[in-house]
């Protein structure tokens, strides 16, 4: 478990971390009713810079408007946005590089089961960078809980009360001993992880699920997507089998909190010789560095 580092923005302000809180009877805590995303912070000496800050907003807008949280565009703009995060991130000042976590949270006090106008409360909290899966070789299962589909609860849009999907899927697969699930859709098809993308190489083909697989867009999946591509790598954005990734040579994951790293097992089956392989490594590093510094993408947002 961690903690947010002491400052939070709730509102309109910064408030201490104790007080930063929600309501018992509003829609955020009844239904679950509340957007968020989360992105790096890359921290050298007085220097802050946030990796890719303009699409989180924007996946953070088009969240809001697949809900119906409609009071966020009225209220939220990115120049407000941009400012209440350097606002967080400079109170804090933090010394090390650290994930940002920005909800939209419907704070309605017991409106029903609605949305449409009902009152808003954003809060950014800045917390330590530590990745949710192994960065050395992970396992994975493939999860007896389907994927919600989009004409249930959207992936693409990230609301939280649709995360009780990935705890089930999660917890199952930590208490079979994997580090994480391998979420299916209703066909069979590989979809994700509970908080991360997947992506598979076969005969030098990167290969990943399309965005209308019950996946979130991920933004760094678009990130690798982008790098392979400019390396040369051929990509395909297609539905792909659960037993393709048995027969893959080489499996990894993408995510915020899940970095790029390398999968060495599914279902008990150790993907080709059970190391990361070329593409995988080569596409880790390229992603690692773009997180820091980026000449060609605009991808890098200084917060100070
Ligand atoms: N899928 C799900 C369900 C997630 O929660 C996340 C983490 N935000 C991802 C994929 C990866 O998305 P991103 O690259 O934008 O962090």
């Amino acid at each position: 478990m961690a903690n947010p580092y002491p400052q939070v923005y709730l509102g309109d302000r910064i408030v201490a971390a104790e007080a930063a809180t929600v309501g018992v009877a509003s829609s955020a805590v009844l239904y679950g009713l509340s957007v968020y995303t989360v992105f790096p912070v890359h921290v050298a000496g007085a220097a802050r810079t946030a990796f890719r800050l303009d699409d989180h907003f924007r996946r953070l807008e088009e969240s809001c408007k697949i809900i119906g949280i409609d009071r966020f565009a009225q209220e939220w703009d990115y120049q407000r946005f941009y400012a209440a995060v350097v606002e967080v991130v400079g109170q804090n000042a933090p010394v090390e590089d650290v994930f940002v976590r920005a909800t939209v949270h419907v704070v309605e006090s017991i409106p029903g089961t609605r949305v449409r106008g009902c009152a808003i409360q954003v809060s950014i909290f800045v917390y330590d960078a530590v990745p949710i899966v192994p960065q050395d070789g992970m396992r994975l299962k493939s999860s007896p809980w389907r994927r919600i589909p989009d004409n249930a609860i959207p992936s693409r849009a990230k609301v939280n009360g649709a995360y009780v999907n990935s705890v089930l899927a999660k917890q199952d697969a930590i208490d079979s001993g994997y580090d994480d699930c391998i979420f299916l859709d209703g066909n069979g098809h590989v979809c994700e992880l509970s908080a991360a993308n997947i992506f598979l190489v076969r005969n030098g083909t990167l290969i990943t699920p399309d965005v209308s697989c019950d996946i979130l867009d991920g933004i760094n999946r678009r990130t690798i997507l982008t790098l392979a591509a400019e390396d040369g790598i051929p990509v395909v954005e297609r539905a792909v089998d659960l037993t393709e990734l048995y027969i893959a040579d080489e499996v990894f994951v993408t995510g915020t909190s899940a970095g790029a790293a390398p999968v060495f097992e599914v279902d008990g089956r150790t993907v080709a010789d059970g190391q990361a392989g070329p593409i995988s490594q080569a596409l880790r590093k390229r992603h690692a560095a773009a997180l820091r510094t980026d000449d060609l993408h605009g991808w890098i947002t200084p917060l100070n």
